[in-house]
């Protein structure tokens, strides 16, 4: 099929349907300016995030992880949501989208003014005390982090501030997964956007919204493992894709 064809095609399955979810990943905000785990020259070559982002390896030293958390906050409070970002919240106001379910943790979903946001993989913004639990909502710690306060420490009771992005090997929210599996239970399509489906459960997900009858469309700049699952692939940047297929 022919880039136009597979564009075409894609809109009218997107005008047929009626209960649309989309599964983002790192790939919709490379446009905005954040890496994925991928790209050469990033973050990531500098940070392994398999080093620099286990759970265990916070346990046991936070300031690792707030080291590359210096940089990543400078990036992620600098990033503004892209057009991809964009599309996906105007067609959420029209009714027909239902939720994105994102591996992101970079907010841009909720900045571009999408109202039902599931984050399978928590929110680097918010941050929360490992002794006492009182929650930090607002920029605040990642401005300290960034000003070098590493690790930052609780107002309240002086204990290590954690982050509520998951780390590997932590367990995902379950209330997340949950309303995951709900809305690919119920979705007539959905739009898989950025990821290489690499990263379990979500890599299952566009497969369990199939076997419920839905349609998948697959937005990536390159191949996945997943490609055969959809009724169309397209291949390119997001931030150019999904506005054309949406619009
Ligand atoms: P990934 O890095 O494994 O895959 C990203 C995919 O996006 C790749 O297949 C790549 O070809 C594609 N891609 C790159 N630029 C693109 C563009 N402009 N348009 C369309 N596609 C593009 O990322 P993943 O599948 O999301 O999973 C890796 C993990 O990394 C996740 O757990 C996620 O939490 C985490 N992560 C998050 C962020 C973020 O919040 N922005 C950034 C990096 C990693
Ligand atoms: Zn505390």
């Amino acid at each position: 099929m022919s880039d136009d064809n597979a564009i075409d095609l894609a809109q009218r399955i997107i005008k047929d349907s009626k209960r649309i979810i989309a599964l983002t990943g790192a790939g919709i905000s490379v446009d905005s300016g954040i890496p994925d785990f991928r790209s050469e020259g990033g973050l990531w070559e500098r940070y392994d995030p398999h080093e620099y982002a286990t759970y265990d390896s916070f346990l046991v030293d936070p300031s690792k992880f707030w080291t590359m958390g210096q940089e990543l906050a400078d990036l992620i409070l600098k990033a503004q949501p892209n057009e991809a970002h964009i599309a996906l919240a105007n067609l959420e106001k029209t009714g027909k989208l239902r939720g994105v379910i994102t591996q992101n943790i970079d907010n841009l979903h909720q900045t571009a003014g999408s109202k039902n946001v599931i984050e399978l993989h928590g929110n680097y913004l918010r941050a929360y005390c490992m002794d006492c639990h009182h929650e930090y909502a607002d920029n605040e710690i990642h401005r300290r982090v960034i000003n070098g306060e590493i690790p930052p420490k609780c107002d309240k009771c002086g204990g290590i501030l954690k982050s509520e992005a998951v780390l590997f090997n932590e367990p995902l929210p379950e209330k997340a997964m949950e309303e995951a599996v709900a809305l690919c239970r119920n979705c007539d399509l959905m739009i898989v956007i950025g990821t290489s489906l690499t990263v379990y459960p979500a890599a299952f997900l566009p497969q369990l919204a199939k076997n419920s009858g839905a349609k998948i469309i697959l937005v990536n700049l390159e191949g996945t493992n997943r490609d055969n699952v959809a009724d169309v692939v397209l291949r390119g940047r997001a931030s150019n894709i999904v506005p054309r297929i949406l619009e």
